[in-house]
């Protein structure tokens, strides 16, 4: 593989992005959007906290609940880009057709094009970046250098911003991974794995820029948890009456280490700049 060539990393920079989609990948329509019933205690949390919020909004969610996209475009320090359009989990959709469809939808709502582009499950095929890149994305925050089985290794990949050699025009803010550990730095994982992981976070080594990803079923409890299977409902239920909490401590953590809560989107401008990028380094990405 060609090597990706070296962004600058700004220090000391947390970016919270949130992946605004329906709960899961289930049929029953009596549980669609459920999540979306928690949206003040959602808002409220964001509020209180004061952190801006980055959005990677799925198309559909755009066309069925405009409202909830607006209201957090209202309320918070919040902006928007593109969660593909139907959040297909089985890698089986075209991208161009699902970034010419959620674009559509995006605009719609919002007014103007998306810059930057996730991957449902942070699952990205050859080509798919330069797919975005020709489709005029400025960025890419879909690559979790971690791994998981059955759906991505990327333990190879980097862990810091880089231009990607298949697609050297789109800046790829990766999400962001426990130094040692690996373990993606997402809600999920902070709910799951609760206080002892909080206190070995607090004596561990972060990131530069962290990117940190979370989404809505994340932090609530709906009747959509108890319809899962059993495995997945032990994983998605645990701690998560406490999750709201949880974050709120995270958000602490990285605040008494001295990080400044940041909008993806600006990092990525600021990356970006002609300036900055000449003093890019043209060497591999370690
Ligand atoms: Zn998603």
């Amino acid at each position: 593989m060609k090597p990706a060539l070296t962004a600058p990393t700004p220090t000391d920079t947390a970016c919270i992005t949130l992946d605004l989609e329906d709960n899961w990948d289930f049929e029953s329509p009596d549980l669609r959007y459920l999540v979306f019933d928690h949206l003040d205690e959602y808002v409220a949390l964001l509020d209180r906290l004061d952190v801006p919020l980055t959005v990677f909004v799925v198309g559909q969610v755009l066309e069925d609940r405009p409202e909830a996209v607006r209201r957090l475009d209202d309320e918070l320090d919040a902006e928007f880009h593109l969660h593909s359009y139907q959040h297909d989990m089985h890698n089986e959709v075209s991208l161009e057709a699902e970034v010419r469809k959620g674009t559509r939808a995006f605009e719609e709502v919002l007014g103007r094009d998306p810059d930057g582009y996730r991957a449902p499950r942070f699952i990205v095929n050859d080509g798919d970046l330069s797919t975005l890149s020709d489709a005029g994305f400025a960025f890419d925050s879909s690559i979790c250098p971690s791994y998981r089985p059955g759906v991505y290794n990327n333990l190879d990949l980097p862990t810091r911003p880089y231009y990607p050699a298949e697609a050297p025009g789109l800046l790829e803010l990766p999400v962001s991974v426990h130094p040692r550990l690996k373990i993606p730095f997402e809600q999920s994982y902070l709910r799951l794995f609760g206080e002892p992981y909080l206190r070995l976070l607090e004596r561990s080594a972060l990131p530069d820029l962290l990117v940190f990803n979370s989404h809505l079923h994340d932090y609530f409890h709906t009747a959509a948890h108890d319809n899962l299977g059993r495995i997945r409902q032990f994983a998605f239920k645990r701690n998560i009456d406490r999750s709201p909490e949880t974050f709120e401590r995270f958000v602490g953590l990285l605040r008494e280490r001295g990080y400044r809560f940041r909008k993806l989107g600006d990092v990525s401008d600021e990356i970006r700049t002609p300036d900055s990028a000449a003093r890019a380094e043209s060497a591999p990405v370690e």
